[in-house]
């Protein structure tokens, strides 16, 4: 018998991995030319040719021993070294390596950063809708999270209610920017407000409020539209950045957190994510690609390809008569369903539309399209999304 926990966290799961086998078998059936499938996140542009170039000189030039072997659970000083210099230099931070922690990507991070948080019963706050997983990062360290509900005229964050549900019971709140569903992008002037809204409840609660930054979209943003940098506007911030979307290696599973000097409890807290690195069972972060990432510091995935996507599904979606929010970000669309979402996703399956239902992001009336795809798929897609506008009555 599993254990009980487990039950409610394999149900959780089963949406997106039942959309993807129903993908496979859509494939095999239709062939896969005759499937559109926009549910999953996966990167479909290649990774720069400096990763692989990377790769291959490590491989040849650095010490075996030092590629393959144990290290500090935090990460290599010198590669974590690189990244605070790199994110000094873009950001205007005062970063060393104390302040990096290489993680197992951004879900590794988390891990770590709510395990060395999260006391049993404490709460935390993210802005609905959201990346489902987040339920079951709490869950994993006896926390628990509260969704503020969604604000569903632009999708900022619901700012109102947000310091309505801060408690002293609030130990961290987690905001995604560029943001996965929604696509959306959280400017400086909203960061400003929840950042006061913040450091006001802390006062009158006497408690110290992290903001958690989750940040695998960071690179990807649209229309030359800013992406605030969290720890310049609020002091107790920590980031978690993933390389999986920034350069396509969501497999390679490496990111880092970001523990600033000006978080609370500073010392302590460094200290105790590098011991929850090491007794989630991550030891640390993969060792190869931690040294191949210091290399790549500014290599960048094409985001023109997602920018095109992104633009020809904005001009057909609408002028089919589909309402969304014009992404800016990330590579998703966040799509209102004029009809019952579930029924919605049902009549998009039979034009061999794959989608993902809102409600697996804490927000039923809508679905998400990931546009990481090829652009002649999205093009062929185009016929059945016509017509399944007008079998919905989206007009
Ligand atoms: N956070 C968000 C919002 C995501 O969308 C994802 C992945 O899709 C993750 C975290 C996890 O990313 P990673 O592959 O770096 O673990």
């Amino acid at each position: 018998m599993i254990a009980k926990k487990m039950e409610d966290m394999v149900k959780n799961s089963s949406v997106i991995r039942a959309m993807f086998e129903e993908g496979k078998k859509m494939a095999a059936q239709f062939g896969p030319e005759n499937v559109y499938d926009f549910s999953l996140g996966n990167p479909s542009i290649e990774p720069p040719v400096s990763v692989k170039e990377a790769f291959i000189d490590i491989l040849n030039s650095e010490e075996p021993n030092l590629v393959h072997g144990y290290m500090n659970n935090s990460g290599y000083p010198d590669v974590r070294a690189a990244i605070a210099d790199s994110l000094n230099k873009k950001f205007d931070t005062n970063f060393d390596e104390r302040n990096i922690l290489m993680t197992v990507g951004a879900a590794g991070g988390l891990n770590v950063i709510l395990k060395t948080l999260l006391d049993e019963g404490d709460e935390v706050l993210t802005f609905a809708p959201y990346f489902g997983e987040y339920n079951n990062y709490v869950k994993n360290h006896c926390g628990v999270l509260k969704a503020v509900p969604a604000n569903t005229v632009d999708f900022m964050p619901n700012l109102e209610q947000f310091e309505q549900m801060l408690t002293a019971k609030t130990k961290a709140v987690i905001i995604n920017n560029p943001n996965n569903p929604t696509g959306v992008v959280y400017p400086v002037e909203t960061i400003k407000v929840l950042a006061e809204i913040m450091v006001k409840k802390g006062k009158e609660f006497g408690t110290d409020i992290y903001l958690i930054a989750d940040e695998p979209y960071r690179e990807l943003a649209y229309d030359g539209v800013e992406v605030p940098y969290l720890t310049k506007y609020y002091d107790n911030t920590i980031v978690g950045y993933s390389y999986s979307k920034s350069l396509s290696l969501p497999g390679e599973r490496i990111g880092y957190l970001v523990i600033p000097d000006s978080v609370a409890d500073f010392e302590n807290v460094a200290a105790a994510a590098n011991v929850a690195n090491r007794i989630l069972g991550f030891v640390n972060a993969p060792s190869l690609i931690q040294r191949v990432v210091a290399r790549c510091l500014d290599a960048k995935v094409d985001v023109e390809g997602y920018d095109k996507n992104r633009k020809l599904l904005v001009e057909k979606l609408s002028q089919f008569g589909f309402e969304f929010v014009r992404p800016q970000g990330a590579f998703y669309m966040w799509i209102k369903t004029p009809i019952d979402e579930k029924e919605f996703v049902a009549a998009a399956k039979k034009h061999r539309i794959l989608l993902v239902p809102g409600s697996s992001f804490g927000c039923a009336g809508y679905v998400r399209l990931a546009y990481c795809v090829d652009y002649n798929m999205i093009e062929r897609a185009m016929v059945e999304f016509e017509k399944l506008a007008k079998e919905t009555k989206v007009n």
